[in-house]
């Protein structure tokens, strides 16, 4: 959906699809909810495709994928809402594959089992951020959910390689769009300045929700640490972002979204990563698992993070971050086991 997109269906092709169906209308050159999700849904229904009969004898697609971009997570929610199915979000893995399965309320008799073909299995971190669940949108006795749907994040999977000279058919996708969805109008729009690149520094101090019982002050002390490397930046993780920590003064500027780091902010590879009051939950993680070396400092030993930082400073970041920018200042960070040990009294 969009203006001008009979090309970008023809990528679709190129990349791996057998089909695919567009709908090209100026009025639809920005994200609008209305519209989109109701094409959307008129595309999934099997409607509005004068070759249809061509090119399938079904109405009601078996999955559905959105990508999980901000628009993305959007339509998804509005579009199986309105197809009255249901929907993982934020995926990073998936397969197809039977399941058997003995709840009653799928297979309509306690201590039956039935097995259900072709199931999507979605894979996303459970709320907690340290578990993977996995989601199944199984069928009702005598109620349908389809089509089985999802939004999966970005670079999850390895693209296709794309192959110009693959043929497939381009199907343009016809509907009315009433005047009343294009109630909102985008009288003006202006592309952001990118906002703040924390790749390729030598070194990242984050911070997280450790710096609770003082925020202003521990955002104060993660930059002093910034401030003692050559080449540094401050990242934040997002639980400082959804918090409603009150900062005073500047330091406020360094505790919004553009500096969160992880599976929906940036992903960095420092040859140092610094992580204070960082819990290391999985949507954390993948956002700078790949840097060379990670020194964790957290007061619960058994903080998650542990299991992936190669030096875990056991204590209190309002009392070890000066002690680090001490030292940096003094001539250096020896990341020597011995000169950061866990936990000790020096
Ligand atoms: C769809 C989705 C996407 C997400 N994307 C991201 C993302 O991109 N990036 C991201 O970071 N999160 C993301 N999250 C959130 C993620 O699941 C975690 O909730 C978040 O990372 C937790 O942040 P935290 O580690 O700062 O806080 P917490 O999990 O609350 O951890 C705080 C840590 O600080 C320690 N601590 C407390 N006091 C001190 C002290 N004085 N000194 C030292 N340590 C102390 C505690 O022991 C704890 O380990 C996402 C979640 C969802 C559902």
């Amino acid at each position: 959906m969009g203006d001008d997109c009979e090309g970008l269906a023809e990528e679709c092709i190129a990349y791996g699809a057998d089909v695919a169906v567009y709908h090209d209308d100026e009025r639809l050159e920005r994200f609008l909810h209305k519209p989109y999700t109701e094409i959307a849904a008129h595309m999934a229904r099997g409607k509005g495709t004068v070759e249809s009969t061509d090119w399938r004898d079904y109405d009601e697609p078996r999955y559905i994928l959105f990508p999980a971009t901000n628009n993305g997570r959007d339509l998804s929610a509005k579009v199986q809402a309105e197809l009255d199915s249901g929907l993982a979000s934020d995926c990073s893995d998936l397969f197809i594959e039977a399941e058997e399965v003995s709840n009653p309320v799928k297979t309509g008799e306690p201590g039956v089992k039935k097995t259900f073909e072709k199931v999507l299995h979605m894979k996303r971190p459970d709320f907690s951020g340290f578990e993977y669940s996995t989601i199944l949108c199984l069928d009702n006795p005598g109620r349908e959910f389809h089509p089985q749907g999802c939004s999966v994040i970005p670079g999850s999977f390895e693209p296709i390689e794309r192959n110009p000279d693959r043929d497939g058919l381009v199907v343009e996708h016809d509907m009315d769009l009433e005047d009343d969805w294009f109630r909102v109008e985008i009288t003006d729009h202006d592309r952001l300045e990118a906002g703040i690149d924390l790749t390729g520094h030598d070194v990242i101090v984050c911070l997280g929700r450790g710096i609770a019982d003082d925020p202003t002050e521990g955002m104060e002390l993660g930059l002093e640490l910034v401030d003692a490397f050559d080449d540094a930046a401050l990242g934040i993780t997002r639980g400082i972002v959804t918090s409603s920590y009150q900062f005073e003064g500047h330091v406020e500027s360094y505790s919004n979204e553009e500096r969160q780091i992880g599976e929906t902010g940036q992903v960095v590879a420092p040859d140092v990563y610094i992580a204070a009051g960082v819990s290391g939950a999985v949507q954390h993680k993948v956002g700078m698992d790949e840097s060379d070396t990670i020194v964790a400092i957290n007061t619960d030993p058994d903080a998650r993070i542990r299991d992936f930082s190669d030096y875990f400073i056991e204590g209190d970041l309002f009392e070890v971050l000066p002690r680090l920018t001490e030292a940096v200042e003094s001539g250096g960070l020896g990341l020597e086991p011995e000169a950061v040990a866990d936990g000790g009294d020096e």
